[in-house]
This record gives C-alpha cells, structure tokens and sequence, in this order.
C-alpha cells in the first residue's frame, strides 16, 4: 500500500472521529462542546450567590462549606459533563430515600409500597407529626420522613448489619463505586434525631412499621449520613434516566418496570413544600437533600447533580436548583413539553 493511500485512510477515520466527537448524544440537539458550555453558564453564573442557609437542626451539617459548589450531568450514553467542585462530599441525607424506596421496590413489587406507606404528597413538611395523625400513617409517600423510615424496616434482613449491608449495596449500584458512611453527620443526627425516633413509634403504633422501630430509625439515620460527591449524585440520577442502569458502569441497579413509579413520587413529592413550583418551572423529577444535594431526572437522556449546601426556607439548595432549572431549559429538557405537529 503506498504512503499516500495509507494516509488517506488515516485521514478519512480522523474526520470520522472529529465529526462523531461534535455530534449531539441521543437525545439532544446540542453538541458535546456546546452542553459543556450551558453547564458553565450556569456555574459562572451562580458561583457568586449567597442565598440561603445550611441546614442547622443536625449540628455537623452547620460545619459543611457553603461555598461548596458542583455540577454534573451524565447522559444515558455515559457521557459526563462537570463544574466547579464534583469531587468534595457531603452527606446524602434525604435523596437515600429514593433508592431505598427503588431497593423495597424491587423486593417486594411496587404495590407494597402504596399499600403500606401510599404515594401521596402529604401537604406538610418533611418530617409532620400531624401528617402521620390525619390518616394513622396512611396516604403518604416514601419520599417523607415517616413514609422514609417505613421504607427502610421494610428492606428484607434478619439483623440490622444485613439489612444495612443490603441498602448500601443499592447505593453503590447506583452511584457506581463503594460508598461510606460520614461517621460524625452519623453521630451527630443519632444525638438528635428523637423527632425521627417520636416518628417511627407512631408508624409503629399504626401497624405501618412491623417491628423495632427505633432499629429501622438508626438505620434510616445511616443512611442519610452516607457520603456522596456530585459525580456520584450524578451517575445515581442518570441509572434512574437509564431504565435502572448506570450508564457509567453498565450495571442494572434496580428493575427497569419500577423505575416510572419511583420518578412519579420524585416529581410530585421530592423537593419537599417547593415539589409543586419546581416541576411548575422544570418538568423534572427531582429530590433534594438538607446536605445540598439536588438530582434531577431527564428520562431517557440523562440525571444531573448539583451540590451546593446553602438551603431555602422550603429546604431545597438556592444555587442547586437555579443552576438545574437554567440548564434543563437550555437544553429543552421538560419531558412534560412537546411540540405541535
Ligand atoms: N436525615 C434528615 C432527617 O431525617 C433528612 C432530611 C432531609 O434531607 O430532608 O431529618
């Protein structure tokens, strides 16, 4: 083969290459270059906000960097697009609740779920006392404290270590790598969780919880101590946008039939009191976390992350959700729009 033809061939696959490396992931209008530069946008233009407060009823969360501030998106072809801080932890707090509702799930079927707990938004805060009294624990979901706690004594296990064993593993499935737990957010939410605890006896007291209560409330409380950084938080949000798979790692993380149901109770109960406006303006399912995490899920193109502890009054991370909302639009992610023919 002479030189120049060999060249030629080398040419014609370097054009193969350039051109497939500006070419739209599924599901997108946008080339890699130009997703890459609405997540700057949004970075840039956040990174100087001051708004909010970080969380202070669980005193370690008070210690945590406000000025911490991360952004992910992972497409369902495995594509990863990042800014600002993705590699420093916080606490997971409440967005565990999703997978551990994703891990009951996949045990025990979806109607479990909606028998024992229900997949209603309550109308009160997280972590109500009166919302378990209105319908002796019924007619909640398992994305609030009463209905999150529930979930996690439903996980199947004879001892507290099997059981807990078997939640992390869901978590690492989702994130892609081996998670751990943040021992002082631990100890300092177990030195003051007696409102969870008050909590689980009722769901207990309501026949909701089977038994040890305040075993499956020490386990909840782990859970929502484990560490994560916005990659992870990521990768998490993109298995969900993936039928369950992490596109990262190709592992199933949960039953692909299930994931529709887990999205239905993000997108109408995950961002706590804010739940309504925010998918008012996104469309996205999403669950924030009082660490200042924030997922939010594009079905069937990709799960974004945003870590910024500083939190509203409704509890929900101020630069997480701006930064989410400005992108989403960007790249004309609202699965509830479409366009008329
Ligand atoms: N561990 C926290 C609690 O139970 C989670 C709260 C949250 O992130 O919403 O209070």
């Amino acid at each position: 083969m002479s030189r120049n033809r060999k060249l030629g061939r080398f040419g014609a696959l370097a054009l193969v290459v350039v051109l497939a490396a500006g070419l739209a992931p599924a599901g997108f209008a946008q080339s890699p270059d130009e997703i890459q530069k609405v997540v700057n946008a949004a970075y840039e233009k956040y990174r100087g906000l001051k708004e909010g407060a970080n969380a202070d009823y669980i005193p370690a969360l008070a210690k945590v960097d406000p000025n911490l501030f991360g952004i992910v998106l992972v497409t369902t072809d495995g594509k990863v697009y990042t800014a600002g801080d993705v590699a420093s932890e916080v606490s997971i707090q409440s967005i565990s609740k999703v997978f551990t509702m994703a891990r009951v799930m996949d045990e025990q079927g979806p109607q479990a779920l909606v028998d024992n707990i229900g997949v209603d938004a309550t109308g009160q805060v997280f972590n109500s006392i009166i919302a378990v009294e209105q319908h002796k624990g019924a007619e909640m979901n398992p994305l609030v404290n009463p209905g999150a706690i529930t979930a996690t004594s439903m996980v199947k296990g004879t001892t507290a270590d099997e059981i807990w064993a078997s939640i992390l593993v869901t978590y690492n499935d989702f994130a892609g790598r081996p998670l751990s737990v943040n021992r002082e957010v631990y100890k300092s939410e177990a030195e003051t969780n007696q409102r969870n605890q008050a909590i689980a006896m009722l769901m207990w007291a309501y026949g909701h919880i089977k038994s040890e209560p305040l075993r499956a409330t020490d386990i909840y409380t782990k859970q929502c101590s484990v560490n994560v950084n916005a990659r992870d938080l990521a990768g998490m949000a993109a298995t969900l946008a993936n039928g369950g798979k992490n596109p990262l790692t190709g592992k199933q993380a949960m039953k692909p039939g299930n994931v529709p149901q887990v999205l239905a109770v993000m997108a109408t109960a995950g961002l706590y009191d804010g739940s309504g406006k925010w998918l008012y303006q996104t469309g996205l399912p999403a669950k924030s976390g009082v660490g200042g995490g924030l997922i939010a899920v594009c079905p069937g193109r990709f799960g974004i992350a945003v870590i910024s502890p500083p939190l509203d009054a409704a509890g929900n991370s101020v630069r997480a959700q701006k930064a989410i909302a400005d992108i989403s639009n960007a790249l004309k992610a609202n699965p509830l729009a479409s366009t008329p023919r």
